[in-house]
């Protein structure tokens, strides 16, 4: 009897130490699990945007399934996409996926993924200007555009050349509207945004011209400090290109 006592309070304690090591082996990993911050822009219809209180859009839906092909972890950061390379040389971010253009003054600071979108700028004015048609007719008027954007630059860049007047904005909606209520006279754009905002809202306003620049979207990670979550965010997209599922998600909000 004692013997079996000795033995069974020797079986328990065995239990009880090895559920303390799963348990602790449990916890250790759940606690080096590495969730990645992804910096995402607030409103950039169709690629990211809020839906009640769900963030939907052709980038949030590639970055979570490209985080579960390859089986990582994400939480989305949105915010202002002006905030978004500063918050990531902050290191406040990991990743960021935002309708982000790849540019070579970026590539000093971010490394980028393949590229997964064809964009490219255009410049929009209201739709009952008829001295507007190009960026050639764009002299002494006051162009609307994006902080932090290629957009942006792009202006800046051209500003004395095409002879015009900047006003920047946080967003592109304040933007768009600057241009609706005839306070500017055009803004400058990506087309696959600007052409789904027109084709979802009576916003009054319509695309001129050729499109400015070949702008390709990519995703982007700190510049050699994420060499691996790169190859992952490369891999799965290559993966979800073969397996059907980026069509898929483009179908989702763009249609056929
Ligand atoms: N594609 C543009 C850029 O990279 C605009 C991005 C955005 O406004 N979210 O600057």
């Amino acid at each position: 009897m004692k013997k079996l006592s000795l033995f069974a309070l020797f079986l328990v304690l065995t239990l009880f130490i090895a559920a303390c090591g799963t348990d602790k082996t449990a916890s250790e990993s759940g606690k080096s699990e590495k969730v990645y911050k992804v910096g995402v822009d607030t409103t950039y219809p169709p690629f990211e945007f809020k839906e009640g209180d769900e963030y939907k859009g052709i980038d949030i839906e590639l970055i979570n399934a490209i985080a579960e092909n390859q089986g990582f972890k994400i939480e989305l950061s949105p915010m202002d996409f002006g905030g978004i390379i500063p918050a990531m040389q902050a290191n406040q971010l990991d990743v960021a996926i935002a309708g982000m253009s790849i540019t070579e003054d970026r590539k000093k600071i971010v490394d980028f993924s393949s590229p997964y979108f064809d964009a490219g700028l255009i410049v929009v004015v209201k739709d009952d200007n008829s001295t507007i048609k190009s960026v050639d007719d764009l002299k002494g008027k006051k162009v609307a555009v994006k902080k932090g954007t290629s957009g942006a630059k792009y202006a800046v860049d051209n500003a004395s050349k095409l002879g015009i007047e900047i006003v920047q904005f946080n967003d592109s909606p304040a933007m768009f509207q600057e241009v609706s209520n005839g306070n500017a006279d055009a803004l400058i754009e990506d087309y696959p945004v600007i052409s789904y905002a027109i084709a979802q809202k009576d916003l009054g306003l319509k695309l001129v011209g050729d499109r400015l620049n070949g702008d390709q979207y990519g995703i982007a990670v700190l510049k050699g400090e994420n060499k691996d979550l790169l190859e992952k965010i490369n891999n799965g997209l290559e993966e979800l290109k073969k397996d059907g599922t980026y069509d898929k998600i483009l179908k989702t909000y763009l249609g056929e």
